[in-house]
């Protein structure tokens, strides 16, 4: 079956390079191939999946709406499930956190809601520039990708990426270096050749990227400059929102408001594709269909993002849970780093967003590789895939935690051993 893959299949194809088989069912945080050999799924569709597949309370929602005769698609018509998303989205999302946001539904992909949010932006500011940050990553699309830092993924745009200027991100210049004074200090002066932007964009956690965090007093630096200069705030929520770090949204610990706020990947809950763009009421200056989709009436996921509000969200049980499973992995990732010194490795993450750092080695591949090869799904991230990237449905059990370390620690001594006792390792 991969034969056909090969032969039928764009060389633009990825993931399936990483993890060469051929899937055939998939249940909770585990992923069956069609020879019946099990893989546990430490990647969980990139962050799409944060309850699993095919989470049971979901499916039958869905099932139950396809069966009902209700319409699947509608274009950006009124229907029921629409009516009582919007509803949950207000009653469980945002009337708890004191937040007060319209939603708009742009096509159901991130890099749709990117687009969206930057056009708003610049729109309500009559600006054109925004500031981005290193090693950000915000989608394919253009506008998504001028404000995206991979070189490589850039170069596909085969235009001009204009209109946008990076900045270093949270501890991008060393744990010393003041990040936002250098940004600040870009900002102020008329004379820097970096004009007033429309809107600053970041992920508070870089998935991509590397898994960077950002500190929440960070995040509250950076909103509090924003405000006093009148520059928009754009979080995109996209790979780290949904519970991924613990709370829906991963910068409540912070206390702090975007003014525009992207949300995607596991919005639906169920891995349909899915965006919205959330925005400040007075920010809605957009004329009726000035940025329209025909995909933007996909009810199948309105009626899953439904149910998982509705199934996850009316306690705190979840980000509780994942708290206690990121001290878990975070523990256990750190003893790796310790029992193999000549890795000079580091761990980085929130809630079930974590990373290990192996450095310039091409040894995080290896281990992903290994990872796969004893059933495990595990990717790389960061500029030079340096980072081994933990991203298991937020969901899974704490004994499918430590199956899935299990095989991590496996797959790293494995390689260190095929490495030899060299000082510093180079793939
Ligand atoms: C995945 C991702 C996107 C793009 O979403 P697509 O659905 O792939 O277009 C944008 N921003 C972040 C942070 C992402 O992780």
């Amino acid at each position: 079956m991969m034969k056909t893959i090969e032969r039928l299949e764009s060389q633009v194809r990825g993931y399936v390079r990483s993890f060469p088989t051929v899937f055939a069912k998939a249940e909770g945080a585990v992923l069956t191939d069609t020879e019946g050999r099990q893989f546990l799924d430490f990647f969980a569709g990139a962050g799409a999946l944060n309850y699993g597949h095919n989470p049971e309370p979901l499916r039958e929602a869905l099932l139950r709406y396809i069966t009902s005769g209700a319409p699947t698609h509608t274009l950006d018509m009124a229907t029921v499930a629409k009516v009582e998303l919007l509803e949950e989205i207000e009653r469980t999302l945002l009337k708890p956190r004191g937040l007060d946001y319209r939603v708009q539904f742009p096509g159901p992909t991130g890099t749709n809601a990117v687009e969206a949010a930057l056009k708003l932006a610049r729109k309500v500011t009559g600006r054109e520039g925004v500031i981005a940050f290193t090693n950000g990553f915000h989608g394919m699309s253009l506008g998504a990708l001028s404000v995206t830092g991979n070189a490589f993924k850039r170069a596909g745009a085969g235009v001009p990426l204009g209109h946008t200027n990076f900045m270093p991100f949270a501890d991008y210049l060393g744990d010393e270096a003041d990040t936002l004074t250098y940004l600040e200090t870009f900002i102020k002066d008329s004379s820097s050749g970096v004009d007033l932007p429309a809107a600053i964009i970041l992920e508070t956690v870089q998935a991509e990227g590397g898994v960077n965090v950002a500190s929440f007093a960070w995040l509250q630096r950076l909103r509090k400059l924003t405000r006093e200069h009148g520059i928009l705030l754009i979080i995109d929520d996209i790979q780290v929102g949904c519970g991924r770090t613990g709370p829906f949204l991963s910068f409540e610990p912070a206390d702090i408001e975007p003014d525009i706020l992207c949300l995607s990947k596991s919005m639906s809950g169920f891995g349909l594709p899915f965006a919205i763009t959330l925005f400040r009421p007075e920010l809605d200056v957009w004329s009726p269909g000035e940025h329209n989709g025909t995909f933007r009436g996909h009810n199948l996921a309105f009626v899953t993002a439904t149910a998982a509000l509705r199934t996850y969200w009316q306690d705190d049980a979840l980000p509780r849970a994942t708290a206690r499973k990121h001290e878990t992995a975070r523990k256990r990732l750190e003893a790796i780093a310790a029992r193999h010194p000549e890795l000079g490795a580091s761990v980085r993450g929130r809630g079930m967003i974590l990373g290990l750092d192996v450095g310039d080695t091409g040894l995080a591949g290896r281990f992903s590789r290994a990872a796969f090869d004893r059933g495990l799904l595990i990717e790389t991230a960061g500029p030079t895939d340096n980072v081994l990237k933990l991203l298991p449905p937020v969901t899974l059990t704490e004994a499918e935690l430590n199956q899935g370390l299990d095989i991590i620690d496996e797959a790293v001594d494995a390689v260190m051993a095929e490495n030899g006792p060299s000082p510093r390792v180079v793939a």
